[in-house]
């Protein structure tokens, strides 16, 4: 039990292992995937060596934040995917779906009283923390939690870093110690005992989730989540993933350093959902990536300057896109994994917080309600492009996003109401929201991780502004703005 990465794991509880339970129990809340993960290689590793077999439960209940059409379809396939890639391995896979609140509660702690040992995954945003905390409290076996996050771990760093560039520089220092990757197919070449059926009483009053698995969008309309919200057009699960991952690669990363501010699809990678729900890991998009790239770790610069291009020894486009998928995107989970008050407006910097209360009663040029922002019903084109967008796509493209979040502050009574409302909106239509990133995204617009710009401006204070009409030349929205109104008008949804 030595190779395993021990800065992954994080103990839940003190209670022992139970070398005569049943199975190890992997309960899949985060890295919802059967390869890459380093849970999953955790709990094949414990049931190696106590000889037992893996049970890996996937769950869904009906009642969490923002439940809906659109966030249940996209885990639900993922779930249909990870039900085939689990079918010939020696595992048992049991997915669950609540079809009435409240109906999957006990079933973690049953399971857990017939196993070794459980397994689970550290996520440090959300209900996941508070959920896994209270079930490890109260189960009688030993539970790890397993941090599959990021190409840091996530204790590494053990304070909270306020600029992007103080925490690329610290990557730059570490990350060469603990640059280590999952297994690609943690369980092709293990030989396990097999679990072949549930025990009786708990099959019968958990059902294993079958034919609803057969075509998830037809299933959700019957079950208690917001019918409000409507599944998009993209799909969820690994296969889906991997699909966009490789035609990122192929045809998008080459020019990435130069266009992903545009408004069009393929400039970016789109993956930012997939990483959300776990369908996808970064160690998989790095290990591609570095494939294309013909890299190894001896390509990695020794001088340590915090800059963002030079230090990884890839081509410009390839360090473009890793600032984003493992500067930025590891320190939201720095800052969530450190701070619980990561989503109150005190956690802003001291500056943020007081520009934005010396300007708090100053006269907006709009004001516009939480329903009107909702749907889309402001003078402002390019917002209501980009508002359309997360509307019907459950997404916004990166540099409208940072433009739609900057006019809700301008809009709004005040700072605590535009932060509510940019919450509220992200985490109930974007695919990849209620993420350590929505929170590092909707805080930078506040001023998180960036620095006063003077002089003070009405509403924002000293907090970097943004104009729409600068932004729509930047970017050459106008296509986009005409994209949207075009499938607004089609779509007859939200109006
Ligand atoms: C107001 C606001 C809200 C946001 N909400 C979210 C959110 O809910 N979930 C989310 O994942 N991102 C959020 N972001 C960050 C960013 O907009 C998205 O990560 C990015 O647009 C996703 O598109 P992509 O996958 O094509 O990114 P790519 O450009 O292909 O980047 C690759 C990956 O890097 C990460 N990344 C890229 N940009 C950022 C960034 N600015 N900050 C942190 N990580 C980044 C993402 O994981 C992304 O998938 C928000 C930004 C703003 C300004």
């Amino acid at each position: 039990m030595n190779i395993f990465p021990e800065e992954r794991i994080r103990l839940l509880n003190q209670a022992p292992i139970h070398p005569e339970g049943d199975f190890v129990l992997y309960w899949m809340i985060a890295f919802r995937r059967a390869r890459w993960n380093f849970s999953l290689d955790r709990a094949v590793e414990w049931a190696c060596e106590l000889r037992k077999p893996v049970v890996v439960l996937e769950a869904l209940s009906c009642d969490y934040p923002w439940a809906s059409e659109r966030l249940h379809s996209f885990i639900l396939e993922g779930m249909h995917n990870n039900r085939s890639e689990f079918k010939d391995l020696p595992v048992f896979y049991f997915p669950y779906v609540e079809r009435s609140k409240g109906e999957g509660r006990g079933l973690v702690r049953e399971l857990a009283a017939r196993s070794c040992i459980v397994i689970t995954d550290d996520y440090p945003c959300f209900f996941l923390p508070r959920m896994i905390g209270a079930v490890g409290n109260s189960i009688p076996v030993k539970m790890e939690a397993i941090d599959s996050n990021g190409l840091l771990p996530l204790v590494v760093a053990d304070k909270v870093f306020l600029t992007a560039f103080s925490f690329r520089r610290y990557i730059q220092e570490m990350l060469p110690r603990f640059l280590e990757f999952p297994k690609e197919s943690p369980l092709s070449d293990v030989h396990l005992p097999m679990l072949h059926e549930l025990p009786v009483d708990i099959a019968n009053r958990w059902p294993v989730a079958d034919t609803l698995l057969d075509s998830p969008r037809d299933h959700v309309r019957g079950l208690p989540v917001d019918h409000a919200v409507a599944p998009v057009e993209t799909k969820g699960g690994s296969s889906a993933a991997e699909k966009r991952l490789e035609s990122f690669l192929q045809t998008g990363l080459s020019r990435y350093h130069l266009d992903r501010n545009l408004p069009a699809d393929g400039v970016t990678s789109g993956l930012s959902p997939y990483l959300h729900f776990g369908h996808l890991s970064v160690h998989e998009i790095f290990r591609e990536l570095s494939r294309g790239e013909r890299w190894s770790p001896e390509n990695l610069s020794a001088r340590i300057s915090g800059k963002r291009e030079g230090w990884w020894g890839m081509s410009s486009a390839a360090e473009a896109f890793l600032d984003q998928l493992v500067t930025w995107r590891e320190l939201g989970f720095n800052l969530c994994s450190r701070r619980q008050d990561y989503d109150l407006l005190d956690s802003l910097p001291d500056w943020a917080i007081e520009t934005l209360t010396d300007h708090e009663n100053d006269s907006r040029p709009y004001l516009y309600t939480r329903k009107e922002l909702e749907f889309a019903k402001t003078h402002d084109p390019l917002w209501n492009a980009a508002q359309r967008q997360l509307l019907l796509e459950g997404r916004i493209y990166g540099y409208p996003r940072m433009l739609w979040g900057k006019k809700i502050v301008e809009w709004t009574a005040s700072p605590r109401e535009a932060l509510d409302i940019m919450i509220e909106l992200n985490n109930k239509y974007a695919l990849d929201g209620r993420d350590p990133n929505s929170y590092c995204g909707i805080f930078w617009v506040l001023g998180r991780y960036d620095r006063p710009f003077g002089p003070a401006r009405p509403v924002l204070g000293k907090i970097r502004c943004m104009s729409s009409q600068r932004t729509v030349k930047k970017i050459g929205a106008d296509a986009y703005m005409r994209r949207m109104e075009a499938a607004w008008t089609r779509s007859g949804l939200y109006q």
